[in-house]
């Protein structure tokens, strides 16, 4: 079922809507009330293509309050977080911005997280990245590291424990 199926039967949630918005102006300075709707965020998302994501409305539903039909959609978890919305935004409205919160109200209130995610937090867990660094094959077909490229090693945390604890109590604090 689509967030606009969803969304028929939706009734605002202003609380909600509240905590997003002061979230928002906490973190960037950035007030979903300043869009108007021009859908240029909509136009340069990379999820909009492969996904169906339209940013331009999940600003809307958040202006109109509608706030659990997107919490309760896998539509949120299709966003690629590459602040492309934020970047072409005219009025400084970030999309990105407000699909994290979702995510984390989605998280905080114990919904099922897409498997994926899942994996992407145990490896950030057990080795401080999102996967291993990896070797890549060259255009003549050649394998190489980081290190063949002539690229920076990537620094991994020296002491896990103490890093997965800071860790923790960043998410805590953000939910
Ligand atoms: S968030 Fe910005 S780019 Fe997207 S529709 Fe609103 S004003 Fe336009
Ligand atoms: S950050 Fe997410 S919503 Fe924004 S353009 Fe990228 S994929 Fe689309």
């Amino acid at each position: 079922m689509s967030i606009t199926d969803l969304t028929s039967m939706g009734e605002p949630q202003s609380e909600a809507r509240k905590y997003i918005n002061e979230r928002l102006l906490k973190l960037k300075n950035e007030i979903s009330d300043y869009c108007f709707q021009c859908a240029k965020c909509t136009s340069g998302c990379e999820a909009h293509k492969l996904l169906e994501l339209e940013p331009h409305k999940i600003v809307a539903l958040l202006k109109r309050g509608l706030i659990d039909e997107m919490v309760n959609s896998d539509i949120i978890w299709t966003c690629m977080s590459c602040f492309k919305c934020r970047e072409r935004c005219p009025q400084k409205v970030a999309p990105v911005e407000i699909l994290f919160a979702l995510k984390n109200m989605a998280v905080a209130s114990g919904k099922q997280i897409p498997g994926n995610y899942t994996q992407l937090l145990q490896s950030v867990l057990s080795i401080g990245l999102l996967q291993e660094v990896k070797t890549v094959t060259t255009r003549d077909n050649k394998t190489a590291d980081r290190n063949q490229l002539n690229l920076p090693e990537i620094s991994k945390p020296q002491d896990p424990m103490k890093f997965q604890t800071m860790l923790a109590k960043i998410a805590v604090e953000k939910l």
